[in-house]
């Protein structure tokens, strides 16, 4: 059956759209639509046209599958037009979502009716692209430029109450009679005649994109999309309709063809992938998760609970003293608290989270729990006897986890009589805020362990990567070969600022050192005053320990914004005297060269050993774990568009010894991603 339909009702055309599972807006249904408005054209009884949706959306967007393909006709832009020429009243009847191409398609026709639940919007920009088939035109005329700018700049989709109120939707329909209103306003609509949105003038006042560029510069910080649909909106307010749209194309095929929109494409389907585990059949099935064990009510661990309490699943928290309990739990409602404050939580929402939260000091009161996480103190003796304890408490079939950052999970599962049940869930820092979550496989996890934990990330709104059991996983052992370089580079006469800085321009949140400073620099430190072997050593000795102390790598203010510190300059001086290093200047090319480079290099050995399954989960690892910027599409995409051989020769050239995958990429011209 084809994807386009049409039925007759009376003088009404309605073009029905039923191409599953979110019709999108693929060849077939392009050229249903260009065929249903010529038959509406070739009928002289018919006086008005409908366009609408079966199933569950409007059209969602385009066919991204098409993306790698060559194009078929004809092409969106040119169907929009098509609908938007026809002499006869066309109405977009719109439920669901209609996004991207979907609400360009409806500002193709001349009126647009939808149900209060639906939402409109343009998210290309999150794929680093903007609405190419004349959505940056059309909007500023029915929408207004405020709302356009806004629109096509964010990505963020609008409910349909605020597409009434700025004339983006005409009416709004009851959310069972949208079919039957839409003929009805059609049928309405024949006396008033088509409405081309071409031919509106542009609503509102351009004094607002300015203003909209610079109250979001932050925001916006390094990626080409918003910038690129916010001077096409502006074109709209000074460029004749047809040269607007010849100059959306131009941007347009800029972004397509750009290494931004690659990137953050590849992130889309990265993440996709991610979840999906190799050797695993489609006879494992998920063990039900309904009631989860917390032990430590720590950062993590009061982070962690969160997310779970959130997805409304009851959490029964588990620590030593009945002070540390009440402070976590204390820490988890100013949380939630605070989210209320900002308006983005109802009070009642809050009551509901903390409802489902039960505080203990008894590690036997998991004895229920489907799943166990434990998020105690980094120390293989304190985790093994904790695992060795709950081994004897936990329901069999419980899945018990441990939230380690670098320590081996075979190791730990090996206390227990269950090691086919235990496994990592090694959540990132704020545990209910940063999306990834590192799946640690053991040597003997079981094959419906691994699928239920990748099922609970799901559920609790993360995106999970299986890694296997190695120090420090994907993402932290990644992070080890650039902490080394970082401390390295001070000796040889950079500063902190200056190593941080290389790593900010480059697009992350912050450089080794803020980082340092923001995780605690006395972590896995000996904890001895008198013993001083490096610069770390030093800085700690003295009290140095990062923001929490106010001053580490760097002095703080009251109001945390840090600032160079002549102390810790003395202190580095003062070493590299006694290492005889010889200080000059450094270049930022080589903090690019002894920082980055290096951690491709720790990807090429990771993927080759297997603790990662493709390049691509090592890229979604950094960009939700540490806040790779996505428009560089995490350090394996990176180093494809870099040039392994560039990178080889850059890791040789200061002395590295390059991990045997890499320099086969470099020899062979070979990629990590595809
Ligand atoms: P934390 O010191 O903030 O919290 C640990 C908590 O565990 C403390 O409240 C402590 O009282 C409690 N605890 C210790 N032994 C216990 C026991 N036997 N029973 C019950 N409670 C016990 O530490 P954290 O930063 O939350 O780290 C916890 C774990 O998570 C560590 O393994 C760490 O490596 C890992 N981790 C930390 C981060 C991070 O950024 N902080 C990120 C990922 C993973």
């Amino acid at each position: 059956m084809s994807v386009i339909t049409t039925e007759r009702h009376g003088d009404v055309l309605v073009i029905i759209s039923n191409n599953p599972p979110v019709n999108a807006l693929g060849a077939a249904v392009r050229q249903g639509l260009d065929a249903g408005i010529k038959e509406a054209l070739a009928d002289d009884a018919v006086k008005a046209v409908v366009i609408r949706c079966d199933g569950r959306t409007f059209f969602a967007g385009a066919d991204i599958t098409e993306f790698t393909k060559p194009p078929v006709p004809p092409m969106l832009p040119e169907v929009v037009n098509t609908i938007e020429a026809c002499t006869k009243p066309v109405v977009a009847a719109i439920h669901g979502t209609a996004l991207g191409g979907g609400l360009e398609t409806a500002l193709g026709c001349h009126y647009r009716i939808a149900v209060p639940s639906a939402k409109l919007g343009v998210p290309e920009v999150k794929l680093g692209l903007l609405p190419g088939a004349g959505g940056t035109q059309r909007l500023p005329r029915i929408a207004g430029i405020e709302a356009a700018v806004e629109m096509c700049a964010t990505g963020t989709p609008i409910p349909a109450a605020r597409a009434l109120a700025i004339g983006l939707v005409d009416r709004l329909a009851g959310e069972d009679s949208l079919a039957d209103e839409a003929i009805a306003f059609a049928r309405e609509m024949i006396a008033s005649g088509p409405r081309p949105s071409r031919a509106q003038p542009v609503k509102g006042d351009p004094a607002a994109i300015p203003a909209f560029a610079e109250a979001n510069a932050r925001r916006f910080k390094g990626f080409d999309a918003p910038a690129a649909n916010i001077a096409c909106v502006e074109a709209a307010t000074r460029l004749p309709f047809d040269e607007g749209i010849a100059f959306e194309q131009q941007e347009f095929m800029k972004l397509m063809f750009g290494a931004q929109s690659a990137a953050q494409r590849h992130i889309f389907f990265a993440e996709r992938q991610a979840g999906k585990i190799d050797g695993i059949g489609d006879d494992v099935k998920p063990r039900p998760i309904r009631k989860v064990g917390m032990i430590g009510a720590g950062t993590m661990g009061g982070g962690i609970s969160m997310n779970f309490l959130s997805a409304g699943i009851p959490v029964t928290i588990v620590e030593q003293e009945q002070a540390a309990l009440d402070r976590g739990v204390g820490v988890i409602r100013k949380n939630y608290e605070a989210t209320a404050a900002k308006g983005r939580l109802k009070p009642e929402q809050v009551e509901a989270a903390m409802g489902l939260l039960t505080p203990t000091l008894k590690l036997e009161d998991l004895a229920d729990c489907d799943l166990v996480i434990e998020a105690i103190f980094e120390n293989m003796d304190v985790k093994k006897d904790v695992f060795s304890r709950l081994d004897k408490i936990a329901k069999p079939g419980a899945i018990l986890a441990s939230n380690t950052s670098y320590l081996n999970i075979d190791e730990i599962a090996a206390v227990t009589g269950r090691a086919q049940d235990v496994l990592g869930m090694h959540f990132f820092s704020p545990a209910n805020v940063m999306k990834l979550l590192e799946v640690v496989r053991g040597a003997k996890t079981a094959p419906d362990v691994l699928l239920t934990a990748m099922g609970v990330a799901k559920t609790i709104g993360k995106v999970a990567v299986v890694a296997g059991v190695c120090d420090g996983f994907i993402g932290n052992r990644m992070l080890m070969p650039r902490q080394v370089e970082a401390m390295k580079l001070l000796m040889e006469g950079a500063t902190p600022a200056q190593v941080d800085k290389v790593h900010t321009d480059f697009g992350m949140p912050m450089g080794p050192f803020q980082m340092s400073d923001l995780a605690g620099v006395d972590i896995g430190w000996h904890r001895d005053p008198t013993r001083i072997e490096n610069v770390r050593d030093a800085l700690c000795a003295v009290g140095r320990w990062g923001q929490k102390t106010g001053k580490g790598f760097y002095d703080y203010d009251d109001k945390r914004r840090p600032s160079p510190s002549a102390e810790v300059q003395a202190i580095i001086e003062d070493f590299a005297a006694k290492t005889g290093a010889v200080k000059r200047a450094i270049s930022d090319e080589e903090i690019v060269e002894r920082t980055l480079y290096p951690m491709v290099n720790e990807g090429a050995l990771i993927l080759a050993e297997g603790m990662a399954q493709r390049a691509s989960d090592i890229d979604v690892v950094w960009v939700y774990g540490y806040g790779w910027p996505v428009y560089r599409g995490g350090p394996m995409f990176w180093a494809d568009l870099e040039g392994s051989d560039k990178i080889v020769a850059g890791l040789e050239k200061h002395g590295f010894k390059v991990a045997p995958l890499l320099k086969e990429k470099a020899e062979t011209k070979g990629r990590f991603n595809r």
